[in-house]
């Protein structure tokens, strides 16, 4: 099947501090993301600068402030309130789903299904939980409607984040997605071949392995030979 002509392309350049980004060309101008450490990573477009999930494992030594920060749940590699005040600033924005808002209270409540605007983003909360993985038998490590994962569109380009999720069916429907993010990593989210089945489904042009720590992604781009999908193996533990 031809697929409709990229629009994006990406790159492994050098940033100011060194560290290996990935830039997107979209019709609003380019994106630029750094991967930090498992689900933490950096965007920069239009002269603004948004951090998702700053954790304090990260090296975050160098790097601009956030003028947006993205929080996906509560757990502490995602809302980590050290890190967060490692890179916020006056004026810096968050967006967040409630249960994290209990502690950063100055977040604009994004729930799942909801949709905002921020800069030149729209940005919409999808849902990220467990379908059968929690600590004891009939509990999950994320329940449904807790936690967001982010659409965020700039310009033509759709970057899909997925936050602490298995393949679940909101993912396998999504639509247009052309940069995806996708935990993999047990027993929290999933594995490399259940990641690459609910990746098959949804079918973006691009997709990085992020929050994998532990995992073979080598399997999991294995599992997509022949997609036509371009996945990207990165070090976000380095
Ligand atoms: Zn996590």
């Amino acid at each position: 099947m031809m697929r409709k002509t990229l629009g994006l392309i990406g790159m492994v350049l050098l940033a100011q501090s060194s560290r290996p980004l990935e830039e997107f060309k979209t019709k609003a101008g380019v994106v630029k993301i750094t991967p930090i450490r498992h689900a933490s990573m950096m965007i920069e477009a239009g002269g603004k600068v948004i951090f998702v999930d700053p954790w304090s494992q990260g090296n975050f030594d160098g790097l601009p402030k956030a003028d947006l920060i993205l929080i996906t749940d509560i757990h502490p590699d995602h809302l980590d309130q050290a890190a967060i005040d490692k890179v916020r600033k006056d004026g810096t924005m968050f967006i967040a789903p409630a249960a994290v808002a209990k502690t950063i209270t100055s977040a604009r409540v994004l729930a799942n299904g909801q949709t905002t605007t921020w800069d030149q983003w729209a940005i919409e909360a999808v849902p990220m939980y467990n379908l059968k993985r929690g600590p004891t038998p009939g509990t999950f490590f994320h329940d449904k409607g807790r936690g967001n994962g982010y659409i965020l569109n700039y310009g033509d380009t759709r970057f899909y984040i997925a936050g602490d999720t298995e393949g679940i069916p909101e993912m396998r429907a999504l639509k247009n997605i052309d940069v995806a993010f996708v935990p993999m990593n047990l027993p929290y989210t999933m594995t490399p071949e259940e990641a690459a089945d609910a990746v098959r489904a949804f079918h973006p042009k691009v997709v990085y392995p992020y929050h994998y720590r532990g995992s073979d992604t080598e399997a999991f781009k294995k599992a997509l030979d022949g997609t036509g999908i371009d996945v990207r193996l990165r070090n976000w533990y380095y």
